[in-house]
């Protein structure tokens, strides 16, 4: 039956980024409001959110948030282990939280897994667009390869959101 066909996969994707940045705000902003069929669940390490990506295939995405232990750099290599994808997040009107941002990815990198540090999907977050008037252009120094998308969200309005999370889920590799 069709049933038997079906296929599942577990996706890990950890919120990384400074302390204020918004990540927690991120993290319920998605897993509070955007599927309409889906199972939220606020976990000690991570909440979880099951989506159908079509009549064969769904995924439960795992969203790991810091818990505010980012703020020592203490965050543990448990958080980083089995990582497919990492959001990095940064406050537009934070300078600091962007000049950061690279260090992130160094750390993040530094603690997966050799082998499986190919498969492994940077999304650089540009957080709190809300609060600027103007568009925001993603910046000059970040044109570079170290991260897979750039997205601009605001966890305040829903800005970006959805485009960040679908961008994540619509690129499964077929292989998982
Ligand atoms: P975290 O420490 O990175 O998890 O950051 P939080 O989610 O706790 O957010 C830190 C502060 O920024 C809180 O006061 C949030 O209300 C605020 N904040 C988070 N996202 C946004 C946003 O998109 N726009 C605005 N204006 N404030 C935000």
């Amino acid at each position: 039956t069709a049933d038997t066909n079906k296929k599942h996969c577990n996706l890990k994707v950890v919120l990384l980024g400074d302390s204020s940045v918004g990540k927690s705000s991120l993290a319920a902003r998605y897993i509070v409001g955007k599927f309409q069929k889906s199972n939220a669940t606020i976990g000690a390490a991570f909440m979880t959110k099951n989506i159908q990506l079509d009549d064969n295939k769904d995924v439960t995405l795992e969203l790991w948030d810091t818990a505010g232990q980012e703020r020592y750099r203490s965050l543990t290599p448990m958080y980083y282990r089995g990582t497919d994808v990492a959001i990095i997040v940064y406050d537009i009107t934070s300078p600091i939280s962007l000049s950061h941002a690279e260090d992130w990815i160094e750390e993040l990198r530094s603690y997966v897994d050799t082998e499986r540090r190919s498969d492994l999907r940077i999304i650089l977050a540009a957080n709190k667009s809300d609060l600027l008037e103007e568009g925001y252009k993603q910046p000059e120094e970040l044109r570079n390869n170290k991260f897979n998308d750039f997205v601009v969200v605001s966890a305040k309005t829903g800005e970006g959101i959805n485009i960040l999370f679908e961008g994540i889920t619509n690129n499964i590799p077929d292989e998982m």
